[in-house]
């Protein structure tokens, strides 16, 4: 048989939606863990949540290590009483697991619309959902650009309420020149899932300045386990002694995945140096497609640039499901974030939500896709796909 000339030239190698960087200190530091015989939490998590906190910078910060950002925000609900009869207000345009720890306790969950410019929830969309019932604003960090937090911190001044932020996309991030995790809400919860901007494989760190929300959270992480009660009628507390306070989770890291993470967080900013490049390379290579280009920070801000989100322009020739088909069609893949909360089944059924009340989310839901932005790539890749792109959107 004969090729036919045209396939002269070798297809390239799939190029995929994401993949982690996991270097030969990250496998080292695994198969320590793994010799050493503690594989559960030990003194690799308690390593990580100090460097984790080191990290931040700011003194008086405590980190607390747990198996998923899921269970992070679950957490950090719990230990603020969130409960039957509350509201918390999200964002529609993320990912279920913001808004589904709202209901593991019971309360329920007030979806918003985004701001068109940002993606981010919108700051007068929060004050006009804002009922009697109201107890907390859950806002998400989307793509890795911080939200307007002083607007959103304002607001929950203005009517009592708690903040958690989802930093799932926000490591490392600023807002006014303070690194996500060190703002003043009332607990901040990080990702280490696969894709995430750095990985433990799965896993999530839960970061709080209050010392009593802190210790909720540690106590409910692992069975509602308190050690802390015996300390108060002796001076020593027996190896095998402990109290149980409360039916707590399972939600502890173990030191297999604090290993990797040990090695992660030492990467983050120059990850982030090298997302920043990717992303400034698309930039400049679609900059006269009929694109609308992810938003920018100011200059003196940092983007984790953990999601390019691309949004088709209404002259684009064809639509977003035709251009991811011709993405994979050229070996690239791609992905939506998010399919909004309002248009699953569960939620649009829960509230009996409509996509005309989200009209920002919808329409950029309806004209968005994203594409491949990660450490290992290259340049080269970056070119590829900027190709592909033009290829489909100029043809
Ligand atoms: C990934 C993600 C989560 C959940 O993180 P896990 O660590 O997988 O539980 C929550 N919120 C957002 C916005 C995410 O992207």
């Amino acid at each position: 048989m004969t090729a036919p000339a045209e396939s002269a030239a070798p297809a390239l190698p799939f190029l995929p939606f994401a993949l982690p960087e996991i270097g030969d200190e990250e496998i080292a530091e695994v198969i320590d863990t793994l010799k050493s015989g503690w594989v559960t939490t030990g003194p690799k998590t308690r390593r990580f949540e100090q460097d984790f906190a080191a990290f931040l910078g700011e003194p008086g910060i405590e980190a607390i290590a747990v198996n998923s950002a899921t269970a992070g925000l679950h957490l950090a609900l719990e230990a603020l009483g969130i409960g039957p009869g509350d509201e918390v207000i999200t964002t529609t345009h993320t990912f279920t697991a913001t808004a589904e720890v709202v209901r593991y306790l019971g309360a329920d969950v007030r979806l918003v619309d985004i701001d068109p410019a940002t993606l981010n929830i919108d700051p007068a969309a929060i004050e006009a959902a804002i009922t009697p019932r109201t107890k907390a604003i859950l806002p998400v960090h989307f793509a890795g650009m911080a939200v307007d937090m002083d607007a959103v911190l304002a607001i929950a001044r203005r009517h009592g309420l708690k903040v958690v932020e989802d930093a799932a996309h926000a490591l490392p991030t600023t807002h006014a020149g303070r690194l996500v995790g060190t703002l003043d809400s009332d607990i901040t919860v990080f990702s280490f899932y696969a894709n995430k901007t750095i990985t433990t494989g799965e896993g999530g760190m839960a970061v709080t300045r209050d010392p009593a929300l802190a210790a909720r959270m540690k106590v409910m992480r692992l069975h509602g386990i308190n050690r802390d009660a015996f300390d108060r009628f002796t001076a020593k507390v027996p190896s095998w002694y402990y109290e149980i306070v409360a039916p707590g989770f399972k939600y502890n890291l173990t030191d297999i995945a604090a290993a990797m993470g040990l090695h992660q967080l030492r990467r983050a900013r120059p990850f982030q140096e090298k997302r920043a490049q990717l992303a400034a390379l698309y930039d400049a290579l679609l900059a006269d497609l009929p694109l609308i280009l992810p938003p920018r920070p100011a200059a003196d801000e940092v983007h984790s640039w953990h999601l390019y989100v691309l949004r088709l322009t209404d002259d684009a020739p064809i639509g977003r499901d035709a251009l991811i088909e011709a993405l994979y069609a050229a070996g690239i893949g791609c992905s939506v974030h998010y399919i909004p909360l309002h248009l699953h089944p569960y939620w649009r059924a829960r509230y009996g939500l409509q996509a005309a009340e989200f009209p920002h989310s919808q329409r950029a839901y309806e004209r968005m896709l994203s594409v491949p932005l990660y450490t290992r790539m290259t340049e080269d890749d970056v070119r590829r796909v900027a190709a592909a792109l033009r290829r489909a959107l100029q043809p």
